[in-house]
């Protein structure tokens, strides 16, 4: 069933009943040639451009709750790709590329909507930093302006001009940024996926990894083993636990991420803003509700949930920019668990254990990267060489001292 205007409108006349489920509920078979483990926004591109780009027939995602339940359902849904290192900035920037033909490429409204994502500038040190993250944007292919303190005034009235304790200097702009509904990409990747063959179990979670003479020959299952040439890890913010099964310890540590949701106001947020001074990202959804964020709780924990002194800061943070908010009701606020790595960049990479692969280290950023993720891991799995947008993400870059230190934090999970 392609979707259509003219099959909404015909829907709309014979009582919605032409509608039917949007993928299939399959039984795992005993073996597979490519298993993902992970049913995130990651693991569904990577089958769907599996499927569809790199001619394999024979795959399974496995998903240990539903599809959609992980990080890519509870994001902020900010995309962008304003990078600065060479390491970054190319997969980014593929990555924007594809967001902007998604919806026709899978045949799914993701509401992708390029209004645009501003970095606010507060002190001279911080333009220079910025102006140069443009250049390297411009000289990698992708678009970036500079904007004035007046123009961002003109766009944007209601930040705080008069009497801020961070006085906003000018910003970098990316127009082509912007966001897209989290959980509809989830359900187009899987659609996709599901109408090309693609097995997508839910409820199956991966307890081990069979491992044999340094071969991995499948996984164990909460539904029992199934084998694979194959074996993907796709799980973010799980990635530690799934690659201990392998004996494997990574450069990565898992943390809490909260967002925030207001309740509906009238259209006050052109795109996405971004406070310099502190860590605080706001956009409106297109319901009404103010979507933010802003750091990591800061200590190290699988649970889906934060705490209160990390709400105060980043309403605090948002109101050093947008005083107003202070008047607005928060209606909804969840965590989830981020993969992050010591460098604050991603990992895609072949293991030593042959047919073992792996995806992660995603940190706060992951929901902009998932097309190129999917692409690439798909790439890489298919053809058992990196895709040259992504041969930075190594998974020994630590060792060799490589690092893609994007803020220049040094090895300091909690920070980049
Ligand atoms: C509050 C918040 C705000 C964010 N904001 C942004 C943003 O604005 N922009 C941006 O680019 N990024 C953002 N991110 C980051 C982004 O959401 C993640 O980096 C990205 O979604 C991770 O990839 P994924 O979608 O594949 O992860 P997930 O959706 O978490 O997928 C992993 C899946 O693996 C499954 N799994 C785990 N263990 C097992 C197992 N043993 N067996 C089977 N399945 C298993 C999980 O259930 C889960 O469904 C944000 C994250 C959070 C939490």
């Amino acid at each position: 069933m392609r979707f259509s205007g003219f099959k909404v409108i015909k829907e709309a006349l014979m009582g919605h009943k032409g509608w039917g489920p949007q993928w299939r509920n399959p039984e795992p078979k005993s073996h597979y040639d490519i298993i993902i483990i992970g049913g995130g926004g990651h693991g569904l591109a990577t089958a769907y451009y599996l499927a569809k780009e790199f001619g394999q027939k024979n795959i399974a995602v496995l998903e240990k709750g539903w599809i959609g339940g992980g990080n890519v359902g509870r994001n902020t849904t900010i995309i962008r790709s304003n990078y600065l290192l060479d390491g970054n900035e190319p997969f980014y920037e593929f990555s924007l590329k594809l967001w902007e033909g998604l919806e026709q490429d899978f045949n799914y409204n993701a509401m992708v909507s390029q209004r645009g994502i501003l970095n606010l500038i507060h002190s001279d040190g911080q333009r220079d930093a910025f102006m140069r993250r443009g250049n390297g944007m411009i000289l990698n292919g992708a678009d970036a302006e500079y904007l004035t303190a007046d123009q961002i005034r003109a766009e944007n009235p209601f930040l705080n001009f008069d009497d801020a304790r961070f006085p906003i200097k000018g910003g970098l702009a990316q127009r082509r940024g912007g966001t897209v509904r989290h959980d509809a990409v989830a359900w187009g990747y899987a659609r996709g996926a599901d109408q090309r063959g693609v097995d997508i179990i839910q409820n199956c979670e991966v307890t081990g990894l069979r491992i044999e003479n340094g071969v991995c020959k499948g996984v164990e299952t909460s539904r029992g083993f199934i084998g694979a040439n194959k074996v993907g890890s796709c799980v973010a913010g799980s990635s530690s636990r799934i690659m201990a099964h392998a004996n494997i310890r990574l450069p990565i540590e898992s943390h809490v991420l909260q967002a925030f949701v207001s309740e509906g106001l009238k259209p006050t947020i052109p795109g996405v803003i971004t406070f310099g001074a502190g860590h605080f990202y706001v956009s409106q959804s297109d319901k009404g509700g103010l979507v933010f964020g802003g750091d990591i709780d800061g200590y190290n924990t699988y649970a889906q949930r934060g705490n209160l002194p990390t709400v105060e800061d980043v309403c605090e943070s948002g109101m050093a920019i947008m005083p107003m908010i202070g008047r607005s009701r928060m209606l909804r606020m969840w965590g989830g668990v981020m993969d992050m790595s010591m460098d604050g960049s991603p990992i895609i990479d072949k293991t030593h254990i042959d047919g073992l692969y792996f995806n992660g280290g995603w940190c706060y950023g992951g929901f902009k990267a998932t097309p190129a993720s999917g692409w690439c891991y798909a790439h890489l799995l298919a053809k058992d060489e990196p895709h040259k947008v992504a041969t930075a993400y190594r998974l020994d870059r630590f060792k060799r001292g490589y690092m893609i230190d994007e803020k220049g934090m040094g090895a300091q999970p909690n920070l980049h």
